[in-house]
């Protein structure tokens, strides 16, 4: 009886444990999903999700009508000055998570983003994906991107970070990589799904559209793959909610204090 038990109890766990994978966004947006209705992915970070992984930033809590835009992927020698062309129309502040590897081939863009009054993020040397790597080689390429990217901003590529790897970012720890700043680990409201080659760009912005407001912080990519649905919505964005009275911030180093 007790061994029914004790089994039972261990399936329960590894159901849980499924459950869990499964309410993470990448796992419908991965290879794994095929069985599933394929580039199905949330546009809005459900709440569950964010209680999840309570030591995030999903957004910021205001009234006020202002979004965070961000760009992850670059620097990109041609999309990220498009992208930076389209926000000077309308004065709008951006964070762009950048790849430490991007950013030692492209310095100029990367100084040129923040010339221009943008926020820059850490998004790992290699764009490496945290569930797959030990934390030794993680904070190992996290480390590596700083000598690059001076910032305590990070997002983790994918979205996937394990909670172990979350908390030690967060604190200080004798880690080489949290040694000297805390880190702020920023994720998203709003996911365009621009790198979804396949959704039409009037679509990806039609949903952002929707999923909008005060506070948000909106994830776009400043990358090839992503560039025909990005470069089509973001203008469109920028106008739409430009007219219905909102400002477009940057995310601060000291945010969540
Ligand atoms: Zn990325």
């Amino acid at each position: 009886m007790v061994k029914i038990q004790a089994a039972l109890r261990f399936l329960g766990c590894i159901f849980e444990l499924i459950l869990i994978y499964m309410m993470t966004p990448h796992f419908w947006q991965g290879s794994k999903a095929k069985f599933f209705k394929k580039d199905l992915f949330f546009v809005t970070t459900p709440w569950w999700l964010r209680k999840l992984f309570p030591g995030c930033i999903w957004d910021i809590k205001t009234k006020e009508k202002v979004i965070y835009l961000s760009f992850d992927d670059g620097p990109h020698p041609v999309i990220t000055p498009a992208v930076l062309e389209e926000l000077k129309k309308y004065n709008a502040k951006a964070t762009f998570f950048c790849i430490g590897d991007n950013v030692r081939k492209f310095p100029r863009i990367y100084h040129r983003v923040i010339n221009e009054g943008h926020a820059v993020g850490n998004h790992t040397m290699r764009h490496i994906d945290g569930w797959k790597t030990n934390d030794e080689i993680y904070f190992g390429d996290i480390h590596k991107a700083r000598s690059y990217i001076k910032s305590n901003l990070f997002r983790p590529p994918y979205g996937r970070i394990k909670r172990s790897q979350l908390k030690q970012l967060i604190r200080f720890n004798d880690l080489p990589v949290a040694k000297t700043r805390k880190h702020k680990v920023i994720m998203w409201s709003v996911l365009a799904g621009d790198w979804i080659a396949t959704l039409d760009p009037e679509k990806c912005f039609q949903q952002i559209k929707k999923a909008i407001y005060p506070g948000c912080i909106v994830v776009f990519h400043d990358s090839e793959k992503a560039n025909a649905r990005m470069s089509y919505a973001l203008p469109k964005l920028l106008e739409h909610f430009s007219s219905e009275g909102y400002i477009f911030k940057k995310i601060e180093a000291d945010i969540g204090k």
